[in-house]
């Protein structure tokens, strides 16, 4: 039986473990080869070894399929020029980068020090820049030289970048980013014919066991938050099927596939040259404007959070 992504040439990255781990098999069980990246360190993003990276590749090659390990540092630009060169001269060309690698250093803003700020901005922001930039650079080469390209680049976004969640200013900020980098890119690259979209994952994984209860689910609910369920969408984006689809924000769980509407324009009005005029428009405004989405799709309420005027 012919695969989704039969002979497709795609990086994951942080593929080790968790939901990148689940993209790597599926998409190879799909007949794309995959370069499975994993740093090998902890969830901080501390220490590195390669054996992560290496089980997913004899999981893959047991079954069949195709696969090499990378062990190179997503946010280290020369890494990822490694990293993305590793792949086009192993299978001899590259169609898709998912950019999965991802830490956390959770920390209210009033302690969150510097190098916790840093390293969560590094790991996704840059993390994410890095390898699409030398994907994208390959990408352009091959339309001057007069080739077609049905590239494609995943992005992990979060609902607690798009939505919000307390404790996690670095990391919200990243993943936002993420989002943004998505649209943009989505609308520079499709020229070379690469689309751009992203996913807003959750899953029961390192990363989620010690947040919010999510270690303590049981049954149903703890297999509707299998990583498992990810991966379906982004082996989807990845093959020649989402040509039409581009610069979006996917959510996706055991529970809900959706799309992320983004930022809108709301309510306008004309403005005013005096301070002391725009209290009543902000009034105006704000009774007017749709509530923002908590990060289970529903209007936020509460304190702190931006309520009727
Ligand atoms: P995970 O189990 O901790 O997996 C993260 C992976 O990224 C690990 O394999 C890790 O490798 C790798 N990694 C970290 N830094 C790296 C680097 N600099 N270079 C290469 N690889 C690196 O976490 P996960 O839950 O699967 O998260 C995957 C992605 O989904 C992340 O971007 C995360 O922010 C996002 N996300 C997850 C959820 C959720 O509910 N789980 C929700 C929203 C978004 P080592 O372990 O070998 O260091």
């Amino acid at each position: 039986m012919s695969g989704l992504c039969d002979g497709r040439v795609v990086i994951v990255t942080g593929a080790g473990r968790g939901i990148g781990r689940e993209h790597a098999l599926m998409l190879a069980s799909e007949g794309a080869k995959v370069v499975v990246n994993d740093l090998g360190g902890e969830v901080d993003g501390t220490g590195g070894d390669k054996s992560p990276a290496q089980q997913v590749v004899e999981e893959i090659k047991g079954m069949g399929g195709e696969a090499i390990a990378n062990g190179d540092d997503v946010s280290d630009w020369e890494g990822s020029q490694r990293m993305v060169n590793m792949a086009i001269e192993t299978f001899n060309g590259l169609d898709a980068v998912v950019n999965n690698a991802g830490i956390l250093r959770d920390r209210m803003l009033t302690n969150m020090t510097e190098a916790e700020w840093d390293a969560v901005i590094k790991v996704h922001l840059k993390g994410t820049f890095a390898p699409s930039r030398w994907a994208a650079a390959y990408w352009r080469e091959r339309t001057k030289a007069g080739e077609t390209n049905d590239g494609r680049i995943i992005n992990t976004s979060s609902v607690s970048g798009i939505y919000g969640n307390p404790g996690q200013t670095n990391y919200g900020a990243a993943k936002a980013g993420i989002a943004a980098f998505t649209i943009i890119a989505a609308q520079e690259m499709a020229r070379y014919g690469v689309t751009v979209n992203a996913i807003a994952p959750g899953a029961l994984t390192r990363m989620t066991e010690n947040l919010g209860g999510m270690g303590s689910l049981e049954g149903e609910a703890r297999e509707a938050m299998s990583p498992r369920w990810i991966a379906p969408i982004v082996t989807w984006l990845c093959s020649a099927e989402s040509a039409q689809v581009t610069g979006r924000v996917f959510e996706a769980t055991g529970n809900i596939l959706g799309v992320a509407e983004m930022w809108r324009r709301g309510p306008v009005l004309e403005p005013v040259d005096d301070p002391k005029l725009i209290g009543p428009l902000v009034k105006e405004l704000m009774a007017q404007a749709a509530p923002n989405s908590d990060m289970g799709g529903k209007p936020v309420t509460g304190p702190g959070r931006p309520t009727p005027y």
